[in-house]
């Protein structure tokens, strides 16, 4: 017998199409859409197609896939007319923030950002 497929993410079926996303990037690797609550005028969530569920997840295996989502978070804020102005954030576990535990980074931009954040 073999097990259950694991249920997908929120993320996986936004990559999936399966429920509706604002998708602004793809490639092999990874994924981006609009957050749906932005906190900026800018608020893209870039997520790779494997479904790491925290960043403390991720092995020495990801290291390349982690490389290329910060490259790809950068071409995506030049692409948006913030090249020069932006804000990486990860929240890693439910008591630093994160609600969906599918590895995400937050690109966020368009307005001045204080440090540090809340
Ligand atoms: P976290 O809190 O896990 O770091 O970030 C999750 C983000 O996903 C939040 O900023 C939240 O607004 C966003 N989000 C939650 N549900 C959806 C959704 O269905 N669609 C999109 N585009 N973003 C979502």
């Amino acid at each position: 017998m073999t097990a259950p497929a694991a249920s997908k993410t929120l993320f996986e079926k936004i990559i999936d199409r399966e429920i509706p996303g604002d998708i602004v990037f793809e490639d092999d690797h990874c994924v981006a859409f609009r957050d749906i609550n932005p906190g900026a005028p800018v608020h893209i969530l870039l997520v790779p197609r494997k479904p790491i569920a925290r960043l403390c997840d991720a092995t020495a295996d990801d290291q390349a896939l982690l490389g290329h989502m910060m490259l790809v978070a950068s071409q995506i804020a030049e692409q948006e007319g913030y090249g020069d102005a932006y804000r990486l954030v990860v929240n890693n576990g439910a008591a630093a923030g994160q609600s969906v535990f599918h590895l995400h980074l937050h690109i966020i931009a368009g307005r001045p950002l204080k440090w540090p954040p809340g």
